[in-house]
């Protein structure tokens, strides 16, 4: 680290980011004794991972391995690499984690790279470079989304994340902001983080059993620039907040989280809807999209900006074009009253309702973790590479639940719990 790196990092408070990775180990993971952890992180962030290495380890983890990434060696690969060097991806390491999530490992992602990294690229490259990316990814992606062992997200306020965040600032008081944001977005600014996620966690259980209780047939979104009728899975289960992996832990997977979230059905969704907040998707900036399903399926796609990055992703596969999640949140949430636009989706998503194209998760169907694939497909859930939350919600947003028999009950009105 130089002087420079030092100094910046000076304005993050200390307790603060102390707080934050030991809520990731006792509440975002509940590490178990004995259990190791594999940790991935921009290496801007080694701050943070040798506060939670320290945790682990208090609590008794076996090993943490951690697994760093740096944006100055990604970007050399856009600028020295030869071409045919951009459908390669680094699929030992992937087998890898795919082996000690197997053998019981958890995961903590650490996020916080600059989110307009690739923004200057040549899209096609970064398309390439992606895919080739998520293929290489499947078997350990496959084995977190299944939920196979307990994991979890959480933030750190990289100088260059903050540069994009706060541009008018000075570096200092840009990090210093956005350390501030994430501290308050995951509830670290209180001296006691832990019952605070307790108490936050319970409400959101509420509205879960709210919905399960309800057994939806489907969902009615209306408002401004927007019909959209999103059906629901069947069997699906809501979920939010903490839950239950495979390994038997209880993990609060993404910190901060607002959400609760289902698995529509794939093949019952029609109707128009425009994105509401622009979605940063590996260093690339898509905004103002607008798209029409007809069964399941966008059959047109456009964007103000980066449509040519939305439609390589949507090519990706069959299941890029149908929903794998759609996803609650009051517009009243603590991330939305900010005010800010990360470029996140760990903090966007939770604020505004939003919908995620591609690959769903086996947790939101009921005994989700007993069915089949071929099961779960046949239940309506969606099967692809990618899994892309986009927003879609405002304070104009209007929701209604619709039942089989086609009665309706409002869930959102302007934006918030009806
Ligand atoms: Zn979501
Ligand atoms: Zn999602």
């Amino acid at each position: 680290m130089t002087v420079y790196q030092r100094s910046i990092s000076a304005s993050i408070d200390p307790v603060k980011l102390d707080r934050l990775a030991e809520l990731a180990t006792k509440v975002g993971l509940q590490l178990k004794a004995g259990q190791d952890l594999l940790v991935t992180a921009p290496t801007a962030a080694l701050p943070l991972v040798r506060k939670v290495a320290e945790h682990a380890y208090r609590v008794g983890a076996g090993l943490v391995t951690p697994i760093l990434s740096d944006e100055t060696v990604t970007l050399a690969r856009y600028r020295y690499a030869p071409d045919d060097g951009f459908d390669r991806a680094a699929g030992w390491l992937y087998d890898g984690m795919s082996k000690a999530f197997a053998a019981n490992t958890a995961r903590l992602a650490i996020v916080g790279d600059n989110p307009m990294l690739l923004a200057g690229e040549n899209p096609i490259k970064v398309a390439r470079a992606s895919k080739a990316n998520s293929v290489a990814y499947q078997p350990a992606l496959e084995k977190i989304v299944n939920f196979d062992i307990n994991w979890n997200i959480i933030a750190y306020p990289s100088l260059s994340w903050a540069k994009q965040v706060f541009p008018e600032d000075e570096e200092d008081v840009a990090v210093a902001k956005l350390a501030d944001a994430i501290f308050a977005a995951s509830r670290v600014d209180n001296d006691d983080p832990i019952a605070a996620w307790e108490k936050h966690n319970a409400t959101l259980r509420n509205r879960t059993e709210w919905l399960n209780g309800q057994r939806f047939s489907a969902l009615h979104y209306f408002g401004p620039g927007m019909d959209l009728t999103i059906g629901l899975a069947e069997g699906h289960e809501w979920v939010g907040g903490a839950s239950t992996a495979k390994n038997g832990i209880t993990c609060n997977p993404n910190i901060p989280t607002e959400e609760v979230f289902t698995t529509p059905h794939a093949r019952r969704v029609s109707g128009h809807v425009v994105s509401t907040k622009p979605l940063s998707y590996q260093g690339s900036l898509i905004d103002g999209i607008a798209v029409r399903f007809e069964e399941g399926c966008i059959v047109a796609a456009k964007a103000a900006r980066g449509e040519e990055v939305l439609n390589k992703v949507l090519d990706t596969d069959e299941g890029a074009r149908r929903l794998g999640e759609v996803a609650l949140v009051p517009h009243s949430s603590p991330i939305s009253k900010s005010g800010l636009l990360f470029f996140n989706t760990l903090f966007d998503e939770n604020a505004a309702c939003h919908i995620a194209l591609g690959q769903c998760y086996s947790k939101c169907f009921v005994d989700g973790a007993k069915l089949t694939p071929e099961q779960i497909a046949a239940q309506g859930g969606n099967k692809s590479l990618i899994h892309i939350d986009w927003m879609i919600g405002s304070d104009q947003t209007d929701i209604d639940g619709i039942h089989a028999d086609g009665r309706r009950v409002p869930v959102f009105r302007k934006g918030e719990w009806a």
